[in-house]
């Protein structure tokens, strides 16, 4: 997300000199973004706001946004907390109610006219922030404050504010000298540059690979929906009456998993595999070797050893030390339960008199023989018992047990779709904590996944407590006439992981809106989210909420201790790609010195050898198609998924050991994780909750690899 931002602001730059519509409009009194909110909670008018609303609105308010900065930074007085730093976190108000409506409608409920409109906001939203973030006569004003932090006797919340806002200045650069400032931008240019390369790399290697099957023989043993889908491929290409597969996930995965032919198993697995790395014009080697340098030299302009430090020192793990203790201590535990599955699959070959032995593209066919024979567990025989509103009585039911909060849907509150639901949510003796709306079915005006956010966050102003109004967007089947909305099993968990988020937002009691809620760092912030999938399938859980949407019975024992036997299936391996990619950014981004011509394939294959991954297994990315790391935000950051379920495992034991609905240990979770956000030090909070350091071994034994 980070990368985009850099991209955006540069064709921001582009864009300013042709924005002259900017201010014609006047004041339009019919705009409900120009009005008091009379709403109950004050939420968003939805039935109110038009289309055409946004571009007047986003106009005022970044006119409001820029007065209201200018009066920090032309304030005649001395800098102090309240006239610098409240100021600054309480401005641009306006503007955030305006993008706060508009962004998740562009994610939830889009058109034509919304993508239009965005198309034109958001470079100019970027240069606004820009235009804030790299303003020195503010940055003057915010170290001035920072200078005197000593003295200003500063509750918890306030330093961290005032440390974490005066940082970001100074990794922006704006301490840096000229020369330095000028060559960091030069740098941060070329970066943009090349992950747009990256990324269309990736993209244009992946759609130029084709499978083409012409003899129907070859397609024995695949499901219809992958022939069918393969079918429509064909024909899209021209190539009527053939079947194309490709190395897209959705196409590659019952491929691999379902045919017998293993010739062309092969085929598909190294076609994926070698996704950037064909020598044509796609080929990323030299884009990783220049990123992986440019990185290490804008590091070092900071006084960092390398880019991993000038990262995570912003993170909760610190330092690369600490990611790579967390990484190879699960690696060590993980690799022989990944040679077992090895031995389990040869096993099951030889028994077939296969004449093999097992290979990465023999993976996941031999895998899903042992998954029937050891774990004979069925979607189909789960799904009845987990009908949408079925599940969603159970987080409430969930949040109830723990912290008596309620949930009461007001049908009397606008809605931006028919499909969403809104809830109050009470405090056990009444007093209001804020709004939730969900949106949970998949209709084409929505974007793919499952995401939390909100239309207002919790703050205090002017001495009052702001309450936040939250949602949850997913991408569940819809209801049809016949057939209710039933969820898969992992459906059921983005339900729970998605409430966590939420809770984090509604439960939020900060004082400060820039720290509130999920402003947390990336390796914290899953924590809240990932815990709540803990409970979705205990059996004391299950009993609660997972009854049959025809007859309500709860469901069997049987069927409770399957799914929870096969949450261990194939975890070595499943661990241990994770596990590999994850390393490949450490190694990467802990280069002191980065040799330009960097032969990145061979980087890649000492990397790995010196972990000693098997053959059997590439890192769930290589480099020439780690996008995370090479086009998105994350480097040296894949390891956060790791992190927040060392976490979550970890915080989920105190549950275990006080009883799985225990409101003390709750109240405790509450108390110091989800009423903080980002207002304190995420360790400090967690040592705050459980009384000592997070172990491993509860990840290890929740993925079964001890
Ligand atoms: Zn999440």
């Amino acid at each position: 997300m980070k990368k985009l931002l850099f991209l955006i602001i540069v064709a921001a730059l582009a864009f300013t000199s042709c924005q002259t519509q900017k201010n014609e409009s006047k004041i339009d009194m019919n705009n409900p973004f120009f009005k008091e909110w009379n709403t109950p909670f004050g939420v968003p008018p939805f039935d109110e706001i038009k289309n055409e609303d946004f571009r007047p609105a986003f106009a005022e308010g970044m006119r409001l946004h820029k007065e209201e900065i200018d009066a920090i930074v032309n304030n005649p007085e001395e800098p102090t907390f309240e006239n610098t730093m409240v100021a600054l976190d309480k401005s641009g108000s306006f503007l955030n109610r305006v993008n706060n409506v508009f962004s998740n409608l562009s994610g939830a409920h889009t058109n034509d006219s919304i993508q239009a409109i965005e198309k034109d906001i958001e470079p100019l939203l970027s240069a606004h922030y820009d235009d804030i973030n790299l303003n020195e006569g503010l940055f003057k004003k915010v170290k001035a404050v920072y200078e005197q932090r000593e003295n200003l006797d500063l509750t918890t919340e306030e330093a961290r504010f005032l440390e974490k806002k005066y940082k970001s200045f100074v990794r922006g650069g704006a301490e840096l000298p000229a020369d330095k400032k000028a060559r960091m931008r030069e740098i941060n240019g070329e970066l943009a540059t090349l992950s747009v390369q990256f990324g269309e790399n990736v993209l244009k290697d992946n759609n130029a690979f084709k499978l083409v099957i012409e003899d129907e023989a070859d397609l024995e043993g695949l499901p219809a929906s992958s022939v069918s889908a393969a079918a429509a491929t064909a024909k899209e290409e021209g190539q009527e009456g053939k079947w194309i597969f490709t190395i897209s996930r959705p196409s590659l995965y019952p491929f691999l998993t379902y045919s017998p032919n293993r010739a062309l198993r092969e085929k598909l697995y190294k076609g994926y595999i070698l996704k950037g790395d064909n020598g044509n014009e796609y080929d990323n080697n030299k884009i990783v070797a220049r990123i992986v340098e440019l990185r290490s030299e804008r590091a070092k302009l900071f006084g960092y050893n390398n880019h991993a430090e000038y990262i995570l020192v912003e993170n909760m793990a610190q330092n690369p030390e600490n990611v790579y203790d967390i990484l190879t201590q699960v690696w060590e535990k993980a690799l022989p339960v990944a040679k077992q599955e090895v031995v389990d699959m040869q096993a099951i070959a030889d028994k077939e008199g296969a004449n093999i032995k097992i290979e990465g593209w023999d993976w996941w066919y031999y895998a899903e023989k042992v998954r029937q024979d050891k774990y004979a567990l069925s979607e189909e025989d789960v799904k009845p018992y987990f009908q949408v509103d079925n599940v969603q009585k159970g987080i409430f039911t969930l949040a109830n047990k723990l912290w008596g909060i309620t949930f009461t849907e007001r049908t009397d509150l606008p809605k931006y779709h028919k499909d969403g639901k809104v809830f109050e949510v009470k405090e056990a003796d009444g007093s209001p904590i804020g709004i939730f709306y969900t949106d949970y079915f998949a209709r084409p005006s929505k974007r793919g996944g499952a995401w939390m956010s909100s239309f207002r966050k919790q703050e205090m102003k002017d001495g009052e407590n702001v309450l936040p109004i939250i949602t949850n967007v997913c991408n569940f089947p819809a209801p049809t006439e016949d057939m209710p909305s039933l969820l898969s099993l992992d459906q059921v968990t983005t339900m729970f992981h998605e409430f966590g988020h939420g809770l984090h937002g509604l439960l939020s009691d900060c004082e400060t809106r820039t720290l509130s809620g999920t402003s947390v760092s990336r390796d914290f912030v899953e924590l809240p989210s990932q815990i709540m999938e803990n409970w979705a399938f205990e059996p004391e859980m299950l009993s609660l909420y997972a009854k049959h949407y025809k007859t309500g019975e709860v469901i069997p024992d049987e069927l409770v201790k399957k799914i929870n036997n096969a949450a261990h299936f194939n975890q070595g391996f499943t661990t241990i790609e994770f596990l590999a990619a994850g390393l490949l950014d450490m190694d990467f981004h802990t280069l002191n010195e980065v040799d330009p011509n960097m032969d990145v394939a061979a980087f890649e294959k000492a990397s790995m050898d010196k972990y000693g991954l098997i053959p059997q297994i590439a890192p769930r990315y290589r480099s020439t198609y780690f996008s995370h790391i090479f086009s998105g935000g994350y480097s040296s950051g894949y390891y956060a998924y790791l992190w927040a379920e060392v976490l979550d495992k970890d915080a989920f034991q105190a549950f275990k050991e006080n009883g799985l609905f225990d409101q003390a240990t709750a109240a405790s979770f509450r108390e110091n994780v989800l009423s903080k956000g980002g207002s304190d030090d995420p360790m400090k909070l967690y040592l705050q909750f459980r009384g000592k350091e997070p172990g491993i071994e509860p990840l290890l034994k929740g993925r079964g690899l001890m």
